[in-house]
């Protein structure tokens, strides 16, 4: 079958990887020269089933409150005149039930497994390269009773297989000797010994590579500006450089499926929450962490690549602008260098924001509506990494006809 896919960040390459394997001619079209342009460019690059919590919960709408009245590390607010934000908030908003979030939590937790899985396949079967790093998370607090409820609320992870346990300031610097010289200033950590990180770009670009060698084709620079249909079937993909036919499509544009969705009749509620990320070089005398984790007091993640240390903060929720200023990364940074002070060469800081598509429930959203042959993968808010893999091995399951490994009708639309 030729299988026409729209997207070329991770969820999108990792789509055409499983599909192409599958024994399908796949093309991609991006509209971005290289794959990985966009928000797959410059994430956290955790793998964290270890740290999987719905977004959306009573404790986010009490922060989303404050965030109203100020500015915070953590989240901003910026107020739209688009219907389509206000829809998204009143939907994100019910979700933020104890019920809920515990529902959303558990489905969360299980497609990172599976998708871990996955991920560990392909770089079985492919020995693609990504600055992979595997060990474990930490998970700081330098509360005693923060880090108490987060290790009782630890226990959803827990039921759903996840190892996480609470370590004490020691114990961490025992396993990475960068917490050694700040050991008073925690009361201790969670570790998720299965948590891993990598460079989601990376490995979006050289599976990319991996895919042309099996001969999918990419149609890169080329925008998809509508969907031919003919009845309940997509014919044809209508770019500002011409037309794609195929059999089947995959809709794989990250915030920017709703629009593409929506001349098919989609209603995908799908809505960009911004982050800000700084990458720095290591160089041989730098002392950067060696396992990824969060500052959970202040919020920032960070993860190391071998070469560069990322550091990345802020859920911004405002609309679909992705530039930034250096002023947007002073709290960061300094959240940073007192807890890092020689992780890497702070002088020489590469700044970028991108867009996380996020859903009110904040689990993707695969199948198909009307149009029978037009899937979709996309809507994978802060996880899109994580479960990429496993994303598209659903999504090319479904295509084949197949009863996905693991079952997403939950995920489906319907
Ligand atoms: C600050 C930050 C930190 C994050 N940290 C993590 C993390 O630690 N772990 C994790 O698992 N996830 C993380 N994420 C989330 C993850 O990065 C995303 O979920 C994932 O990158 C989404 O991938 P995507 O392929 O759906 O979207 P994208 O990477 O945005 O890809 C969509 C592609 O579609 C193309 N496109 C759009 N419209 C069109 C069109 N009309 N025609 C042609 N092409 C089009 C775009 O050019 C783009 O290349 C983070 C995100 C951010 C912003």
């Amino acid at each position: 079958m030729r299988v026409a896919v729209i997207g070329a960040g991770v969820i999108g390459v990792t789509t055409a990887y499983e599909l192409a394997r599958d024994g399908h001619e796949v093309t991609v079209v991006d509209r971005r020269e290289l794959p990985a342009s966009e928000t797959s460019h410059a994430n956290a690059g955790m793998v964290a089933p270890g740290h999987a919590y719905a977004w959306s919960s009573p404790k986010a709408l009490k922060t989303l409150l404050r965030a109203l009245l100020r500015d915070d590390l953590a989240l901003r607010f910026r107020v739209q005149a688009d219907p389509r934000f206000w829809r998204w908030c009143w939907r994100f908003l019910r979700q933020c039930t104890n019920e809920r979030a515990a529902y959303n939590t558990h489905r969360k937790v299980r497609l990172c497994l599976y998708s871990q899985e996955r991920l560990h396949r392909v770089v079985e079967e492919t020995h693609v390269s990504y600055g992979g790093s595997q060990g474990g998370a930490l998970y700081l607090y330098r509360d005693p009773e923060g880090l108490k409820r987060a290790a009782a609320t630890a226990q959803i992870l827990r039921d759903e297989g996840v190892e996480v346990r609470m370590v004490s300031p020691d114990e961490a610097a025992r396993l990475d000797p960068v917490y050694e010289p700040v050991r008073d200033r925690f009361a201790g950590a969670l570790y998720a010994p299965g948590d891993e990180s990598g460079d989601a770009c990376l490995f979006t670009r050289n599976l990319a590579e991996v895919c042309r060698g099996r001969g999918v084709a990419f149609r890169m620079g080329e925008e998809v500006r509508a969907v031919d249909t003919e009845g309940c079937r997509a014919l044809r993909l209508v770019t500002d450089k011409g037309t794609v036919e195929a059999d089947a499509f995959v809709l794989a544009a990250g915030c920017h499926s709703p629009r593409l969705g929506r001349a098919v009749g989609l209603d995908l509620p799908i809505y960009p929450v911004k982050g800000y990320s700084v990458t720095i070089p290591i160089n041989g005398r730098n002392n950067p962490p060696t396992l990824s984790g969060v500052d959970e007091d202040n919020l920032f993640a960070f993860a190391n690549y071998g070469d560069r240390v990322r550091l990345t903060a802020i859920a911004e929720l405002g609309g679909y602008d992705t530039s930034h200023r250096p002023e947007d990364f002073t709290t960061l940074l300094r959240a940073a260098r007192e807890l890092f002070p020689g992780a890497g060469d702070y002088q020489r800081p590469d700044f970028w924001a991108g867009l996380r598509p996020m859903t009110p429930d904040n689990l993707p959203i695969f199948g198909h509506g009307r149009t029978g042959n037009l899937w979709v993968n996309a809507g994978h808010g802060h996880m899109g990494w994580t479960w990429a893999c496993g994303s598209a091995r659903i999504t090319a399951d479904l295509i084949a006809g197949r009863a996905p490994e693991h079952d997403p009708r939950s995920m489906m639309l319907h």
